[in-house]
């Protein structure tokens, strides 16, 4: 079971039921809330979980916060107060104690920049294509770094370089689970939303410390984790731990 702050207090309960079944059920804070949940806790974390037992790593389970609207949120890296609306979501790699466990970091979503993020605002721009799998690309992209942390904690990998690698590493990871995992559920459009979403994600601020890779690059990156590279193809993490990782 994968376990939440207990801090959380999760809206998923009760706004989103209708008398009738809707073919578009609303696209409201509580069902974004749900799909976060779900994609981590049905898909993406199962996921590298298996993985991770594939290469001998313990389990190091992250906990995962959602903050919502009028919630505030410390977290425990440089203590910053978060609300639900900070411009993006983040993953803090301390380890954190709850009900005596050690968890592996936290992750971090601002409800209302990912609600807005499914209806077309990402990293400050308008994505056409924008929807459900915007959320989830962006979800296991903070998972991505999860890994990262979890690699070099348990001395798999040494310690990544931070910057545009890493950040091209966390959306080759994000790829690689929607290779892994979506096979006949996911749709051209959840690819085409993921790939925009990557390159809204990306700048061209190359002089600044944190320059996150451009546009094409994420875009790249991304396609490289569900696609495969060259001399290996398909959805597997060694790709992007070859293609990403600088120590
Ligand atoms: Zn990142």
């Amino acid at each position: 079971m994968f376990a939440v702050l207990t801090a959380a207090v999760l809206g998923a309960g009760g706004a989103a039921g209708t008398a009738h079944a809707d073919v578009n059920p609303p696209v409201d804070e509580a069902s974004v809330t749900a799909y976060i949940e779900e994609t981590i806790e049905d898909s993406a974390y199962p996921y590298w979980d298996n993985w991770l037992k594939s290469q001998q790593l313990d389990q190091a389970e992250p906990l995962y916060k959602i903050i919502q609207r009028g919630e505030t949120y410390e977290n425990a890296c440089d203590g910053a107060i978060s609300s639900s609306d900070i411009p993006s979501a983040f993953y803090c790699d301390q380890d954190v104690q709850q009900d005596g466990v050690t968890y592996e970091g936290v992750l971090v979503f601002p409800i209302e920049t990912m609600l807005a993020m499914q209806l077309g605002e990402v990293n400050g721009q308008y994505s056409e294509k924008a929807g459900k799998f915007t959320v989830a690309t962006t979800v296991t992209h903070e998972m991505g770094h999860w890994i990262q942390d979890v690699l070099v904690y348990q001395g798999a990998q040494p310690p990544i370089r931070p910057g545009k690698h890493q950040e091209l590493m966390a959306d080759c990871f994000s790829g690689v689970w929607a290779g892994a995992t979506a096979e006949g559920t996911l749709t051209v459009a959840d690819f085409e939303a993921a790939v925009e979403s990557r390159e809204k994600a990306g700048d061209v601020e190359f002089t600044d410390p944190g320059h996150h890779g451009t546009p094409q690059e994420r875009a790249n990156a991304w396609k490289i984790g569900f696609f495969g590279s060259s001399n290996n193809s398909g959805s597997h993490p060694e790709n992007c731990i070859n293609e990403y990782w600088r120590s």
